[in-house]
């Protein structure tokens, strides 16, 4: 225990100042203003990491101010070319420092240090990938007569909010920051009041490559810094990734200002197992499906489809998988299943776990606090599989966000993808089966944003990403996201 404790202090010691940075409004470190401050802990050991500044409505103010400064003095300045140069920029100092940003990121969020670094490639690509796709936004010329001529150009909003999760800090800063800028806008941030650290680590890092004010980051609670920053009459679009009760919050306040919005919401994601697949594969690829990220995964596969003449051999194998997940400190390389971010979550998902058991499903294993828990302080929760469970029970219905996995048996194609369907949640599938017939009938069947066939949890940059259903609104990741951080202008030239 004191093992683990001494050696996260010291990797913190390293990467994490004792003052991480406070509010970075227009380009200087700021107090907030009521001089509020709020701890991020590390989840594996129940330390404080550091304390930041927790913001308020003051701070979302000054910060939209800010944006609004930099986006009409500097950032509208800067040519397509410009705009690229600087996003390639920041992605060359994240590479440089890759490591780092990994370290921070399992420290403040407690995911495996090997996917930690899965994270920071995806967002060095991501920026890679904005850098080269604002290059061919373009505009339109429409049909219009010898008398007129009628042309399209995309603009910027000017200042736009973004608000996001805990669960993959830095890749969902990334997966906003990247096309906002690219389109030409300018920015505030606001991060998980759980994992403030590598996103105050970026802006220091880029600090020097960026015109003050281009991005700013407000650090605080979500009723507090976020509610502001998403009803706020000066910001022209909201990005907002979380579950899909904030989502609704977030929405409602948009509406005040008709503030046009995005939404990357929660998620309760089939994965639908075909007789004919090689079991071993459909296995691991449940097990990724499930477990990466210890299940704080938005388009997690939580409910597995196993045809019934698999399901026992299927079972076994799946298991077999689970069980050999290496649960503990999550800055050792052979980690494959970390702590959850924090107590609170920890509790959420056990009493997701005693719902069922009350309900008389079988929980096959895992199912609690693991013996693991004795060597550090940590958020940690086993691997769970429930199989003989409801499909109306909650622990179905809703996202634990958890390591828990449920199973179902299937016979009837048709029964199958009624199921499949039947939640409010439509992010994402998986179809595992060697039958390319099949599994484009059932990609097509699904009512969700994203589908993959014999693979699961692959965020290529390019790769739209977003949800049907109450999953969400709009497309992350892919060149269309450029649209959603750009407005039409309509220009009809009289030639007569
Ligand atoms: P959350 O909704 O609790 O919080 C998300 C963000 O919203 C945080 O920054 C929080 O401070 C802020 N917030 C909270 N209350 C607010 C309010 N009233 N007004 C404005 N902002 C407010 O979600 P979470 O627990 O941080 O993250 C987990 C959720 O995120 C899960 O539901 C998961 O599925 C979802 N998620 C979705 C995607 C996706 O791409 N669809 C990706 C990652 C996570």
């Amino acid at each position: 225990k004191s093992a683990i404790k001494q050696r996260h202090l010291e990797v913190a010691d390293e990467l994490v100042p004792s003052d991480p940075g406070q509010l970075y409004i227009g380009g200087e470190w700021r107090d907030s203003d009521s001089g509020d401050t709020l701890d991020t802990r590390d989840p594996t050991t129940g330390s404080v990491l550091a304390e930041v500044q927790a913001g308020g409505p003051v701070d979302i103010d000054r910060a939209v101010d800010a944006a609004w400064v930099a986006y009409h003095e500097t950032w509208s300045d800067y040519s397509v070319t410009d705009r690229q140069a600087t996003l390639h920029a920041i992605a060359d100092r994240i590479e440089a420092r890759a490591d780092d940003f990994a370290t921070i990121e399992t420290l403040d969020n407690g995911k495996p240090i090997s996917e930690a670094r899965i994270d920071i490639d995806l967002v060095i690509d991501h920026f890679r990938y904005f850098a080269g796709a604002c290059r061919v936004e373009e505009g339109r010329t429409l049909p219009s007569g010898p008398d007129h001529h009628i042309e399209t150009l995309r603009e910027p909003y000017g200042v736009v909010g973004q608000i996001i999760p805990w669960n993959f800090p830095l890749l969902m800063a990334a997966w906003k920051l990247a096309p906002a800028l690219a389109a030409g806008n300018t920015i505030v941030l606001k991060p998980a009041e759980e994992t403030p650290l590598s996103i105050l680590e970026l802006m220091r890092e880029i600090d020097e490559i960026l015109p003050a004010g281009v991005i700013n980051v407000v650090t605080g609670y979500g009723p507090d810094a976020g509610a502001p920053l998403s009803h706020h009459d000066d910001i022209r679009k909201i990005a907002f990734t979380g579950s899909t009760e904030v989502g609704r919050t977030v929405m409602k306040n948009a509406a005040d200002s008709i503030t046009d919005i995005t939404l990357e919401l929660g998620g309760k994601s089939p994965l639908i197992v075909y007789p004919d697949a090689d079991i071993e594969t459909a296995a691991e690829v449940a097990r990724v499906g499930m477990f990466h990220n210890t299940g704080e995964c938005c388009c997690a596969g939580t409910r597995l489809f196993v045809h019934e003449n698999i399901r026992d051999e299927f079972l076994n194998a799946f298991i077999d998988e689970v069980t050999s997940l290496t649960v503990g400190d999550p800055l050792r390389e052979e980690t494959t299943l970390g702590p959850k971010v924090t107590d609170e979550q920890v509790q959420r998902t056990l009493e997701y776990i005693e719902q069922a058991r009350n309900s008389g499903a079988d929980i096959v294993t895992g199912g609690g606090e693991p013996d693991e828990k004795a060597l550090s302080d940590g958020c940690f929760v086993t691997p769970t599989v429930i199989t003989d469970i409801d499909h109306e029970s909650r622990a179905v219905q809703e996202e634990i966000f958890g390591p828990v996995e449920t199973v179902f048996e299937w016979s009837e194609y048709d029964e199958m993808i009624d199921q499949a369907n039947d939640v409010d949640y439509g992010l994402a599938a998986g179809v595992i089966t060697s039958d390319l017939q099949q599994a484009h009938k059932t990609a097509r069947d699904i009512e969700a944003g994203n589908i993959w066939v014999n693979t699961y949890n692959e965020f290529p940059a390019g790769q739209p990403f977003g949800g049907y259903k109450q999953s969400g609104i709009g497309r992350e990741t892919a060149a269309e996201t450029l649209e959603h951080y750009t407005q039409t202008k309509t220009i009809n030239f009289d030639l007569k």
